[in-house]
């Protein structure tokens, strides 16, 4: 198979039936990664950004661009944050994979822990809650909160989760399913549906990515950068979204960015609906919360 330009190719994009050879994939990448960033207007001059990283492929790829971005415009700042959950055998290794990362691309790294945070590893977390609730749903909640806090400690303007195409449309999928439309109307480039100075505004770059085309990326480029997978990813939710939805895409090329083109359609309908919402304060922790106490405070009872 060859690139249109004669080279051997490195993929073929059956969605667009099209093959690139290795220069004119990753330019295709870069190219439609800035875009996005551009026509969403996710970064502005004095910006202090703070991407979440994991030390796996989709958050290195994000902080590799956006730092080159920095350095190409000089008009903001980059840096990294990385949430240890405490997952015995996965996140020590991708902690590994970070710091390496990181020091060969020269950007700073701060290191937060749920164990310093919640006074327990999700692995101590799990233990304790004796299959009441998903470790998914424990992580997801603390980790959402304590990128938040640091990134606004760290006075960062804008924080960067790296989803990728692939993690957008099972979060579409998943919200549609649960019948869950205020998380829903959190599916953007920008996703933020409440205006609030506690919380720091994500922004997703590479929401237009096949997962496929970020792992080849990295690979092409040799990234220090893992393919580990979270033990528990396994018996999420997501795991059967993912499943059905990639058995959709194999059927029918384009599935995805069919379902996320329409989600992008529905998201101002959405927005404008939950947009407005007050946010009050937590009563024991005093964090952003539209209760009476957050749902972080009410997690964390059940794990006491
Ligand atoms: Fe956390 Fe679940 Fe992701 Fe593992 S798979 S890192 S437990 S959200």
């Amino acid at each position: 198979m060859r690139c249109d330009c004669g080279r051997e190719a490195v993929i073929f994009r059956r969605f667009e039936g099209r093959a690139l050879c290795r220069q004119h994939f990753i330019e295709s990448v870069d190219r439609r990664i800035k875009k996005l960033i551009r026509k969403e207007k996710m970064i502005d001059d004095g910006d202090r950004i703070a991407v979440g990283l994991s030390g796996g492929k989709d958050s290195s790829l994000a902080l590799y661009l956006l730092n080159n971005l920095s350095k190409e415009s000089k008009s903001f700042k980059v840096f990294a944050i990385l949430v240890d959950e405490g997952v015995k055998g996965y996140r020590d290794k991708t902690i590994k994979h970070a710091k390496n990362f990181c020091k060969d691309i020269g950007v700073k790294l701060h290191i937060v822990r749920f164990k310093d945070e919640y006074g327990k590893t999700l692995d101590q977390i799990v233990k304790k809650s004796k299959g009441n609730l998903k470790a998914c749903t424990y992580c997801g909640v603390f980790r959402r909160d304590l990128l938040n806090k640091t990134a606004r400690k760290l006075k960062a303007t804008k924080l960067v989760i790296a989803h990728n195409l692939d993690d957008e449309v099972q979060s579409i999928m998943a919200n549609y399913v649960r019948g869950d439309l205020l998380r829903a109307a959190r599916v953007g480039a920008k996703a933020y549906v409440v205006k609030d100075a506690r919380f720091i505004p994500r922004i997703k770059p590479l929401r237009e990515i096949p997962e496929k085309e970020t792992a080849l990326y990295v690979l092409l480029k040799k990234f220090d950068t893992g393919f580990e997978e979270c033990p528990y990813a396994m018996e999420s939710f997501r795991w059967d979204i993912r499943d059905t939805v990639n058995d959709l895409e194999n059927k029918f090329p384009g599935t995805k960015y069919s379902i996320l083109r329409t989600f992008d359609r529905i998201l101002p309908v959405l927005q404008k609906e939950f947009l407005n919402k007050k946010i009050g304060k937590c009563s024991k922790c005093g964090e952003p919360t539209s209760g009476e106490i957050c749902k972080v405070c009410t997690l964390l009872k059940t794990v006491k």
